[in-house]
């Protein structure tokens, strides 16, 4: 292609919508205008169109073979993002009046809580003491906190249906999708564009909803549509396909598992031998995501994030609730983007450590 200077593309950091991996930009720039011979752009296109139904089939397909998703859950594409799942899990899954298990684990997890307080009793669980309800409809937890980044390497026992937001961490590496009642991720991290929300949903809790849940909110509806209830994103749709093919080029999420697992290593490992560089969570619960870190000298804060920016490193700040700043290395953060960081993070400690 013509024309575009790459030195101008800078290794973005952002939590989300964050960076997706070049080749699907690159795909989707050179069928912009004209998708596959239909003389129109994906965008331009009916949802119940025999083309687009198909490239939305095919899109189910390579998530199901990327995550091993089993015969009897559905894959919904919805829109809205995560927050809308706050409020359709609890619709969808309390009943009347129910009550849930919530593990809190920061501050993703409490929105999630406070939302399905207005359908019905939360219980509230603690990663300390671990006190579940007997009778809880499901358990939902947050595999990976976004903001504090703090990542669950396990997945918990429950005797109720396990819920997992998966926002920022889905398909950063396999996991046992049978293990789970639900899971469900807003597209802008490891997916593709914001606007699209992904809902992987076990048959037996398609058609437990209140009343009063809306019909486009309700899950069985969107089952028996295929998704297409009411018009989806359709074009976030495609790109989330053009990054599930990348995913499968890339050798599938043991592969992009292994590459994730080492780039989150060695900035950690860069982090810890510093004196000046500090991350607060606990080795455990460390997240291979979204790494947040404190320099020593607050009052350099702005100047670090100036001087990275200038070296080609963007969107490196923290998130206001905890100050500081936070390195998200989702799937498309390529190892040399982290390398990158690496080196400017030991010559700012040089100069001004
Ligand atoms: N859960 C987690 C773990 C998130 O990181 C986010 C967004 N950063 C959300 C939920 C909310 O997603 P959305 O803004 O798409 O509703």
């Amino acid at each position: 292609m013509m024309g575009y200077d790459y030195m101008h593309r800078v290794y973005n950091f952002s939590p989300g919508p964050a960076a997706l991996p070049l080749p699907v930009l690159e795909q989707a720039r050179d069928e912009f205008l004209d998708w596959q011979g239909n003389g129109m752009s994906v965008m331009e296109m009916g949802h119940r169109t025999a083309s687009f139904e198909a490239l939305a089939a095919q899109t189910e397909v390579d998530l199901r073979e990327l995550l091993n998703i089993p015969s009897n859950y559905k894959v919904l594409f919805l829109s809205g993002g995560a927050r809308v799942q706050f409020a359709m899990i609890p619709l969808n899954l309390l009943g009347d009046y129910g009550t849930a298990d919530y593990v809190d684990t920061g501050i993703w997890a409490e929105i999630a809580i406070k939302e399905a307080q207005k359908y019905g009793r939360v219980n509230t669980v603690s990663l300390a003491t671990w006190q579940t309800d007997p009778n809880a409809a499901y358990l939902h937890y947050t595999s990976n906190e976004t903001i504090d980044g703090i990542q669950f390497h396990y997945i918990p026992e429950t005797k109720a249906p396990l819920v997992c937001d998966m926002s920022s961490d889905i398909l950063c590496q396999p996991i046992d999708v049978s293990r789970f009642g639900l899971i469900y991720a807003s597209a802008q991290k490891n997916i593709g564009p914001a606007g699209l929300t992904v809902v992987i949903v076990r048959d037996d809790l398609l058609d437990r909803a209140s009343k009063l849940t809306p019909t486009v909110f309700h899950y069985k509806t969107q089952a028996e549509k295929q998704s297409l209830y009411n018009t989806p994103p359709t074009y976030s749709w495609y790109l989330a396909g053009l990054v599930f093919q990348w995913l499968k080029k890339q050798g599938g999420l043991k592969a992009i598992a292994e590459i994730n697992h080492r780039k989150a290593k060695k900035l950690y490992q860069a982090i810890d031998k510093s004196e000046f560089y500090h991350n607060p969570v606990q080795p455990d619960f460390r997240s291979i995501m979204n790494i947040p870190f404190t320099l020593k000298k607050p009052e350099l804060d702005t100047l670090f994030l100036q001087e990275a920016l200038q070296a080609g490193l963007a969107n490196l700040k923290g998130h206001n609730l905890v100050g500081g700043m936070r390195a998200s290395i989702y799937n498309a953060i390529p190892e040399e983007a982290v390398d990158a960081l690496i080196a400017f993070m030991r010559d700012f400690e040089t100069r001004y450590g």
